[in-house]
C-alpha cells in the first residue's frame, strides 16, 4: 500500500532490508523504523495510545495531550495530536537538544522545560510536575508510555505481523532494544504466538543498563536500556515491559554500538541511530554464532540523521573518548 488518505494511515509497513556485507551465514534483515512519518518506531505507540485514550473517553475533542519526554515518543505524540486536533504539552528536561526542541515546536507542541535532577517521586520531578498539570487542566490526558498497555499493543497489532508476513514465517531470531519495553514485548509476543514459541527474542541492551544486570549508570545511547537515578531509592521497571517474552539479553557497550553503526553506514549504506547500534551489535554477534538455517531480524528504532553531530562526528568521538588521536574508533565492531 503506497497511497494513504491521512498521515496516521502511513504509520507502519516499514520494510525488511537484508544486510549483504557481513559475511555471516544467517540471513540478516534490519527493520528501519525511520520510515515512519515521525522518524521512529515510537509513531506506532504514540498513535495507539492516542486512539485508546479516545476510545476510553480519557481524551475528547478540545483535550490536551501531555507526556514527559524529549524523545521520539514526544515527537510522535506532537505530530498525531496536531493531526487529530489536540493541544499538546511536552514536559522535558532543559538539556534537550535544539533539534529536538525545534521538531516538537514545529508540530505545535508547547514545551515546558523542567530543570530538575531529582528522582521520579520527588515533587519537582518531571513526572510530578506533569501530573500536577494534568490534575489542574480540564481535558488533559497523560500518555504515560512506560505503563500504558496501548504501547506494547501497537506492536502486537502491527510490528509483529509485519515481520512475520515479510519474512514469510522464516524469522528465527528477533533482536530489539528495550526502553519502555513496548517494542520487544508486543513484537515478541506476536512472533512467539505465530511460531508456536520457536522464535527467539533477544533484548539488546546498553552494557550499563539494569535490565541486563548493569549498574544502572546512564551513558550516551538514548532511548534504550533502563537507568537508575543516582538519588532514587528503588528501581521500578515499566509495566509496558513483559519479561516473559525475552529469552536472553545481550549487553553492548556504547563504543561497540557506535563502531557498529559507523561500519554499517560505510559498508551497507544504512545510516542508523545510536540505539540501533546496540541492536545491530547484538544481532551481528548473535548471527556469528548461527548457521544458514537462521533468519535474524534486527529492529532499528531511529535514523542516524539525528546523531550526525555526535556518533558520526569525529570531533565528538575524540572529545568523548571514543576515538584516539591516531584516528581509530575505540571499541570492537561486532561482525568480522
Ligand atoms: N531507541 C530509541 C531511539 C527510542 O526512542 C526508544 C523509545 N524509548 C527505544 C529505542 C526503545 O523502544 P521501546 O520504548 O519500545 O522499548
Amino acid at each position: 500500500m503506497t497511497r494513504f488518505e491521512s498521515v496516521a494511515e502511513a504509520i507502519g509497513g516499514t520494510p525488511l532490508i537484508r544486510l549483504t556485507k557481513t559475511g555471516l551465514r544467517p540471513r540478516i534483515y534490519v527493520k528501519p523504523e525511520w520510515y515512519n512519518p515521525g522518524g521512529s518506531v515510537k509513531d506506532r505507540a504514540a498513535l495507539s495510545m492516542l486512539r485508546a485514550a479516545e476510545a476510553s473517553g480519557a481524551l475528547a475533542p478540545g483535550g490536551t495531550v501531555v507526556e514527559t519526554t524529549s524523545g521520539n515518543t514526544g515527537i510522535g505524540l506532537a505530530l498525531y495530536a496536531a493531526h487529530l486536533g489536540y493541544r499538546s504539552v511536552i514536559f522535558t528536561s532543559s538539556s534537550i537538544s535544539k533539534e529536538k526542541r525545534d521538531l516538537l515546536v514545529a508540530h505545535g507542541a508547547e514545551l515546558r522545560l523542567v530543570d530538575a535532577f531529582v528522582p521520579k517521586t520527588h515533587p519537582d520531578s518531571l513526572k510530578s510536575v506533569a501530573e500536577r498539570f494534568v490534575a489542574s487542566t480540564p481535558g488533559a490526558w497523560l500518555a504515560n508510555q512506560y505503563d500504558n498497555p496501548a504501547n506494547p499493543a501497537a506492536h502486537v497489532a502491527t510490528t509483529g505481523p509485519e515481520i512475520w508476513a515479510d519474512s514469510e514465517g522464516s524469522v528465527t531470531h528477533f533482536v530489539a532494544t528495550v526502553g519502555t519495553g513496548g517494542t520487544i514485548s508486543g513484537t515478541g509476543r506476536f512472533l512467539k504466538e505465530a511460531s508456536a514459541g520457536a522464535v527467539r527474542i533477544i533484548g539488546a541492551d546498553p552494557a550499563t543498563s539494569s535490565y541486563s544486570g548493569g549498574d544502572g549508570s546512564q551513558k550516551f545511547i538514548e532511548g534504550a536500556g533502563h537507568f537508575v537515578h543516582p538519588l532514587a531509592d528503588e528501581d521500578t521497571w515499566p509495566e509496558s515491559l513483559d519479561l516473559t517474552v525475552i529469552d536472553a539479553y545481550s549487553p553492548v557497550t556504547d563504543a561497540e554500538a557506535i563502531a557498529t553503526i559507523r561500519e554499517v553506514a560505510r559498508t551497507e549504506g544504512i545510516l542508523a541511530g545510536g540505539s540501533s547500534g546496540v541492536a545491530l551489535a547484538a544481532g551481528l554477534r548473535l548471527a556469528a554464532s548461527l548457521d544458514e538455517s537462521a533468519t535474524v531480524v534486527i529492529l532499528l528504532p531511529d535514523s542516524g540523521r539525528a546523531y550526525l553531530s555526535t556518533y558520526y562526528n569525529d570531533d565528538w568521538l575524540l572529545a568523548n573518548g571514543f576515538r584516539t588521536e591516531a584516528g581509530d574508533v575505540v571499541g570492537a565492531v561486532a561482525a568480522p
